[in-house]
């Protein structure tokens, strides 16, 4: 397992350790109330928390256990996304406490993600992906519409909207340029995807692929040369990667 990889791992862990503590505290406080119907309320409430607990810790283990065996574990799917959901946000905030930024937290969520992804046999078929890309690569000059139609580029080559339709074409896939992530939901809603490739910022990733859960998506960063938003580009080559896998599974 790398440093990027490791670094969410860690956080995962060290946030159910916070929160293991949390409860005990709590419970010690508490559990020598002398009423026995306040003693029962704790009891059935610590009782449903240990239970929620001890499937996100499932959920973590499952996630380790993957990446070792650099195979997926379809029966811990489900508890793998809901450590995910549940541990992702309070994994981000204990970082900040750390000093670690959230855009360093945020690349190594979706390098595991796509490791998790990649452990996935026969993922998707020509046809069913969607390289779903942000208005920000389009070149600020260029006049032509693309989010409407892909088809309206002319791939003058002045931005990486012109190799990703090669690519595209290429592999026969889908590729749509998205303003935001309501219309990239709406592009997901239409195209029924069976997998993405999503290109974004470590922000937008983040979400994205959380909001798209359990659709699979594999992310690119993108680079930003000249400030956020404005003129990105990105590596068509990790797009391509990212391409290969998905159509073939490993
Ligand atoms: S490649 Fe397409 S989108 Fe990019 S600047 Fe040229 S015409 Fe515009």
């Amino acid at each position: 397992m790398n440093n990027h990889k490791r670094l969410y791992i860690g956080l995962l862990f060290a946030s159910l350790t916070v929160i293991a503590l949390g409860f005990l505290g709590v419970y010690n406080l508490i559990r020598f109330q002398d009423y026995p119907l306040f003693r029962g309320i704790t009891i059935g409430l610590a009782s449903i928390f240990l239970l929620g607990f001890i499937l996100v810790a499932i959920g973590t283990t499952a996630i380790v256990a993957t990446i070792i065996r650099a195979k997926n574990i379809p029966s811990f799917e489900g508890l793998i996304r809901i450590a995910t959901t549940f541990l992702f946000p309070i994994a981000v905030r204990l970082g900040g406490l750390f000093g670690i930024t959230r855009e360093r937290i945020w690349a190594s969520f979706i390098e595991v993600n796509n490791y998790l992804v990649r452990t996935h046999r026969n993922l998707a078929i020509k046809g069913r992906v969607v390289i779903l890309a942000p208005h920000c690569l389009q070149e600020s000059h260029c006049p032509v519409k693309i989010t409407t139609d892909i088809n309206n580029c002319r791939r003058c080559g002045k931005c990486d909207i012109c190799g990703l339709l090669e690519l595209a074409d290429q592999y026969g896939v889908t590729l749509r340029v998205a303003t935001g992530g309501t219309l990239a939901r709406k592009i997901i809603g239409e195209t029924r995807p069976r997998g993405v490739i999503a290109i974004a910022c470590e922000r937008d990733l983040s979400s994205g692929i959380q909001d798209s859960n359990p659709l699979p998506v594999m992310g690119v960063l993108n680079r930003r040369p000249h400030g956020p938003c404005h003129d990105t580009r990105v590596d068509l080559n990790r797009v391509e990667e990212a391409l290969v896998t998905m159509l073939r599974g490993g």
